[in-house]
C-alpha cells in the first residue's frame, strides 16, 4: 500500500488550465465514484481549489494507481495526455504526506499562510467522508492535515496579517493604480469607482480589504439580490449599494474598478461584451474567480485592462521575503507533523501480530479460567467468579502490554520486522497454524 498525491496547482500549471480541472459540487459525487471504481485506489480524497486539484490516495500498487489517477484526470478535464501531464505533480509516501501537511498549513499557496485553505482542506475530510471513500489511514492521515494546519496557524505568525486571494486583489488594484501613475508603490483607493460582482465568501474578503484600504462606498451586484444586501449589512460603515447582475453593462460603462468573484462556471465578461462601450477613461478589471469570470479575449478591447489570479504573483512576490522566514519556523513543525503520522502508520504493521497473540493469549486464558472454575464446583458464587476472570485478564493485559507498546514504538521498519518475526515464531502465530 502507498501513499500518492496526483495533481496541480498554481505553481504548476495556468490558470487556463487549472480551470479544466476544477471539479464543482456538481460533479462530486460522480469523480467520487470514477476514482473508487479502480481496484487499484483503496482510500481516496479530492481536494479542489480554485488554485489547485489534487487528489490523495492510498494505491495498492504505486505505479498503477498514480496512473489510474492521471487517466482519471484527463477524462474529467477532456485534456489529452499530451496536453495535461506536463501539468501535474505527483509525490509518494513520505512527500505525499509533507506535501498534504504544507498545503493545509498554507505553505503551498499563492498567498503563503492564507487562511481558506484549511477550511478547504477540512472539506477534503468531509468529502471523503459523506462519499465513504475513506477508511482508517485516510482519516488518520486528513484530520492530522487539519490539526497541523491549526497548529501552523495558532503557533506561529504565518496567519496573521488577514492574507487571503481577495487581499491580494485588492493590493493588485492599489499596485496598478500606482503604476499608472509612474509609481511603485502602493494607492488609497479613495477616488476609485469600485464595483464587486459576487457576493460570496470571497467577495466579503473583497469589501473588508476594500474598506481597509480607503474605500467608503462601493457597488456590489449579485445574481441573487438578497445575497448582495445581506452582505452590505454587515459592513454598515461601507456605503454599499447593492444591485442585481443585469446592472453589469451599466457598471461596466461608468466604473474605475471592478472585482468578479463569482462561482459561474463560464465567462460573464467577454471581448463583445465590453467591445460597444466606447471608454475614455481605463476600467480595471481584476477577476480572482477558477473558473475565470472574464475571458481572457478581453486583452483585445481598448479602454480596459484587465488581470486574472495568475497576476496576483506580482503583488504576493513584494510581501513574500518577510513571510518566507516565518514559513521556515512553519516548516519544522510540519515535518514533525509528518514525521508523527508516518510512526503512527508504520507501527499498523504490528497490528495483525498482536491481534494473533492477543488471541492466542486469550483462548489460552478462557480454556484455563474454566477448567479453574469447574474445579471449583458449584460453591463457587457468581461474585467470585466475576473476581477470577477480571484476574486473568489483568495477567494478560499486564502482559502484553510491554511487548506490545514496543512493537508500536517509532523504529526503523527492519527492526521491528525483525521482532514480529521472534514473536510469530516463539508464540507459533504463523497465518498458516490460524486458518
Ligand atoms: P461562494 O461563496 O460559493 O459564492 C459564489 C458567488 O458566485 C455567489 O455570489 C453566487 O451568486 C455567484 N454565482 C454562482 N454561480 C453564478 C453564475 N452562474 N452566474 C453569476 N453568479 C454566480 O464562492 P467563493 O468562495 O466566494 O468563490 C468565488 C470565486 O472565487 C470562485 O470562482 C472561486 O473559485 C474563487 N476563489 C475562491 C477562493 C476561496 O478560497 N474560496 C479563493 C480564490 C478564488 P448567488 O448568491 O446568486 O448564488
Amino acid at each position: 500500500m502507498n501513499i500518492a498525491v496526483v495533481g496541480l496547482s498554481h505553481r504548476t500549471a495556468p490558470v487556463e488550465v487549472r480551470e479544466k480541472l476544477s471539479i464543482s459540487d456538481d460533479h462530486i459525487e460522480e469523480s467520487f465514484k470514477s476514482l473508487k471504481s479502480n481496484d487499484q485506489v483503496l482510500e481516496v480524497s479530492i481536494l479542489s481549489t480554485c488554485n489547485r486539484l489534487e487528489i490523495y490516495a492510498l494505491v495498492k500498487n504505486q505505479e498503477l494507481g498514480v496512473s489510474a489517477i492521471k487517466s482519471f484526470l484527463s477524462n474529467h478535464s477532456g485534456l489529452n495526455k499530451d496536453d495535461l501531464y506536463p501539468h501535474l505533480f505527483n509525490f509518494n509516501q513520505s512527500e505525499a504526506v509533507n506535501h498534504l501537511m504544507s498545503v493545509a498549513g498554507g505553505l503551498d499557496s499563492l498567498v503563503l499562510g492564507e487562511g481558506q485553505i484549511l477550511s478547504q482542506v477540512k472539506k477534503m475530510v468531509r468529502l471523503g467522508q459523506e462519499h465513504q471513500s475513506i477508511g482508517p489511514i485516510f482519516n488518520r492521515l486528513l484530520t492530522q492535515a487539519v490539526s497541523t494546519g491549526k497548529r501552523v496557524r495558532s503557533e506561529t505568525n504565518l496567519g496573521t496579517g488577514a492574507v487571503s486571494i481577495s487581499s491580494a486583489a485588492v493590493e493588485l488594484a492599489q499596485l496598478k493604480l500606482g503604476q499608472s501613475q509612474g509609481k511603485d508603490q502602493l494607492m488609497s483607493l479613495e477616488s476609485e469607482k469600485v464595483v464587486v460582482v459576487g457576493a460570496g465568501r470571497m467577495s466579503r474578503l473583497l469589501l473588508q480589504h476594500l474598506q481597509s484600504k480607503g474605500c467608503s462606498e462601493l457597488t456590489l451586484i449579485n445574481r441573487t439580490l438578497s445575497r448582495a444586501e445581506t452582505l452590505s449589512a454587515d459592513f454598515p460603515n461601507l456605503n454599499v449599494k447593492c444591485d442585481l447582475l443585469d446592472s453589469l453593462d451599466k457598471c461596466l460603462e461608468s466604473s474605475s474598478l471592478l472585482f468578479t468573484s463569482t462561482a459561474s462556471e463560464s465567462p460573464i465578461i467577454n471581448a463583445e461584451r465590453l467591445k460597444k462601450f466606447k471608454r475614455s477613461t481605463i476600467l480595471r478589471l481584476i477577476d480572482i474567480g477558477v473558473p475565470r469570470n472574464i475571458s481572457a479575449d478581453v486583452a483585445e478591447v481598448s479602454g480596459f485592462e484587465a488581470h486574472d489570479v495568475d497576476d496576483l504573483q506580482e503583488v504576493v512576490a513584494r510581501n513574500q521575503d518577510a513571510r518566507q522566514q516565518i514559513a521556515l519556523e512553519a516548516q519544522a513543525l510540519i515535518d514533525e507533523e509528518s514525521k508523527s503520522f508516518l510512526e503512527w502508520w508504520a507501527s499498523l504493521e504490528a497490528v495483525p501480530t498482536i491481534n494473533r497473540l492477543r488471541s492466542g493469549l486469550e483462548s489460552i486464558r478462557k480454556e484455563e479460567l474454566q477448567k479453574a472454575l469447574s474445579r471449583m464446583g458449584p460453591d463457587f458464587s457468581a461474585r467470585e467468579r466475576k473476581v477470577v476472570e477480571a484476574l486473568s485478564k489483568g495477567i494478560i493485559n499486564k502482559i502484553l502490554h510491554t511487548p506490545v507498546t514496543n512493537l508500536r514504538a517509532p523504529q526503523p521498519s527492519e527492526q521491528r520486522k525483525e521482532s514480529l518475526k521472534i514473536i510469530e515464531a516463539l508464540f507459533n502465530l504463523s497465518l498458516e497454524e490460524e486458518n
